[in-house]
């Protein structure tokens, strides 16, 4: 409501940074200032215009850029930085993959510098994250404030694919190319995940049994789907075309149906052995679990959550010390996160 929001929106007492989150629809802006505050508590989006080419996305972001200021009534001359998200694959500075990418299908985005392009345009520093690196950070700053940079954290968010991130003392792991973090192409150890006759899950990036294969959209529709209506066949779902059918299933496992709870079950423990893989691997303070789920009928979300953390194989000393969570505000955590990397690239100088 249109009352609501102009109480939810703050100015600025200091200098900000602003924060855009680029998808495959819409820009989501937000504005942070100095000490961590974000002067818009809700969504505030515009078209991206990603499928009109780079030129057309890079003034629809700058559009965005413009009606955050507006909005917020932030004079220009208070923006020290930009922070900026999209759908990877990119570089670890914004150089969209050069075979394309889901979102940036058209040839003309194949190798784009997204990143030069839009501090080019707006003439200030822009820091680049990928969406699921800036909805990991925002998770992680959001969970620990002010002790942020004292804390590790490592986060999966499951969506069409399954995105994250690698949090260590308050920073993004990149990586030397710029790859670190792909927690969805991690390979996991099936046994426990699987039933003993279901088939391999394969996923779009050529890997058998990563944690994208089973925990994602894309999982459930080419892998998990398939196999267990063909144990219920008399599922409602069974008469739906495939796609349609994954995209419903969350909605019967809100309802207790057994098939979809069979479904999200192997997702959570998959996600478990993903976490058990972290916990060796950097034994981070917090994992933190996003994506759709967060959305779901509370009952559900919390089944989901404890059934990843009971699938996580911890040593008694981390399960004296570890949290498990949900990444909250999903719809803003990318643009909030893209502004944290940009306040935290302000104050590092
Ligand atoms: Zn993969």
């Amino acid at each position: 409501m249109a009352v609501d929001q102009a109480e939810s929106v703050r100015t600025p007492s200091s200098w900000v940074v602003v924060g855009l989150d680029n998808g495959g629809t819409s820009n989501n802006a937000t504005v942070l200032d100095a000490t961590g505050q974000f002067l818009v508590d809700h969504l505030v989006e515009n078209p991206s215009r990603v499928l009109d080419g780079p030129e057309s996305a890079v003034e629809a972001l700058a559009g965005a850029f413009t009606g955050i200021l507006e909005l917020t009534r932030t004079p220009r001359s208070l923006v020290r930085a930009v922070g900026l998200d999209t759908p990877g694959p990119a570089s670890a500075n914004g150089v969209i993959s050069s075979k394309g990418a889901t979102n940036f299908n058209h040839v003309s985005w194949h190798g784009f510098d997204i990143r030069g392009a839009l501090e080019a345009r707006l003439g200030l520093p822009v820091v680049y994250n990928n969406d699921g690196n800036a909805a990991a950070l925002y998770a992680h700053h959001q969970h620990f404030g002010a002790a942020a940079a004292a804390n590790s954290s490592v986060s999966a968010i499951v969506g069409t694919g399954l995105g994250g991130g690698v949090v260590e003392a308050g920073a993004v792991i990149r990586g030397a190319a710029g790859m670190a973090g792909e927690l969805g192409h991690v390979q996991i150890p099936l046994h426990g995940v699987l039933e003993n006759d279901q088939p391999v899950p394969r996923c779009n990036c050529g890997f058998e049994g990563d944690v994208e294969s089973v925990a994602s959209l894309t999982g459930i529709k080419n892998n998990l789907l398939p196999y267990w209506l063909a144990r219920f066949p008399e599922h409602p779902l069974a008469v739906e075309p495939i796609g349609a059918a994954a995209k419903a299933l969350r909605g019967y496992a809100e309802k207790d149906d057994p098939m979809a709870l069979a479904v999200f079950a192997q997702q959570a423990k998959a996600i478990g052995k993903l976490f058990t893989i972290a916990a060796n691997f950097t034994d981070p303070a917090a994992y933190f679990l996003g994506g759709g789920v967060v959305e779901a009928a509370p009952h559900f979300r919390q089944w989901f959550l404890n059934t990843v953390r009971e699938s996580t194989d911890l040593r008694d000393e981390q399960k004296a010390v570890a949290t498990f969570a949900l990444v909250p505000d999903r719809d803003m955590a990318g643009s909030r996160g893209a502004a944290v990397a940009a306040l935290n690239t302000v104050i590092a100088g």
